[in-house]
């Protein structure tokens, strides 16, 4: 674990009074590192599928009289390349969280909207894997957050939903406003819980308590085909964290998990003016 971290400003105020600021660090240092390690990592990563790409287009160029060597090879680059855009997402996923002392940018965020960003994202693999993405209504529900980052919490459970699900099976994305009466400690005010199930390979329990650590992955090498690198589920905690949400997930082995997601609920905004104030009869 991450040693406790904080900043301490002390500030007088008049001859008996001093104010003390303590602001806790611990956050900022995690996704610091997370960062370091990333940069450190990601130069490695992205040498192997394009090395890799560039080896195969020689061989296709020398096999242009094999046709099926010739299909053999495009079927290992369509690999490799679904690796590296798999890789450039996490980059753009980890730019969205880092630097997030403060949650800016914090406005009311269509459930609806970020369902349908998730689902594009997979729409590639899954469609290769015949697996069917389903998302139940959401009835207008809306969170209260950073659009980038929630984006990228919902779009790394659903890539993955698909990564670890056998072909010709489903996904189903599921939400509900809970009062968070019932679930004392978590952020005050109405919740948005989204869940999101798949019928995969599911997680051990051993694996459950740390897959939410950066770089940690059950099977490196069926990973790596997939072109992950261990990053996601800790991006998803992040954002979960940074919102006042949890995270949580339920797995049986060889039949399917279900990662859920609680986050504070938004409203829908009120005026064209986006100034918070209801809209006036013209
Ligand atoms: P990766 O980039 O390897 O997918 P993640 O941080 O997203 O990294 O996930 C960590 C590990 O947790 C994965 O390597 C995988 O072994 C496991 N995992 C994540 N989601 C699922 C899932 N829906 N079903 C089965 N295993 C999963």
């Amino acid at each position: 674990a991450d040693p406790l971290a904080v900043s301490v400003r002390v500030a007088p105020l008049g001859s008996r009074l001093v104010l003390v600021l303590v602001e806790d660090l611990t956050d900022r240092r995690r996704i610091e590192a997370i960062r370091r390690d990333f940069v450190a990592n990601v130069s490695h990563e992205l040498k192997t599928p394009v090395g890799a790409l560039s080896l195969l287009s020689e061989a296709v160029a020398d096999a242009s009289d094999d046709p099926e060597a010739v299909q053999r090879f495009a079927g290992r680059m369509q690999i490799e390349a679904t690796r590296l855009a798999s890789l450039v997402q996490e980059i753009i996923d980890l730019s969205r969280v880092q630097d997030d002392r403060l949650l800016v940018d914090v406005e009311p965020v269509p459930v609806d909207e970020l369902i349908a960003e998730a689902i594009d994202r997979c729409r590639q693999p899954a469609a290769a894997k015949q697996i069917l993405i389903a998302a139940g209504g959401t009835g207008d529900l809306y969170l209260h957050g950073n659009r980038g980052q929630l984006a990228a919490a919902l779009g790394n459970l659903v890539e993955n939903a698909v990564n670890y699900s056998p072909p010709r099976t489903r996904v189903a994305i599921a939400t509900r406003r809970i009062s968070s009466a019932a679930v004392l400690g978590e952020a005050d005010g109405e919740l948005i819980e989204i869940s999101v199930t798949d019928q995969g390979i599911g997680i051990s329990e051993k694996d459950r308590e740390r897959i939410f650590e950066r770089f940690y992955r059950v099977d490196p090498a069926r990973s790596r085909a997939t072109g992950g690198t261990g990053l996601g589920l800790s991006i998803v905690k992040h954002v979960a964290a940074s919102h006042r949400g949890t995270v949580a997930v339920w797995s049986v082995e060889g039949q399917g998990s279900t990662f859920t997601l609680r986050l504070p609920a938004g409203h829908a905004p009120v005026d064209e003016l986006g100034d918070g104030s209801p809209a006036s009869p013209a």
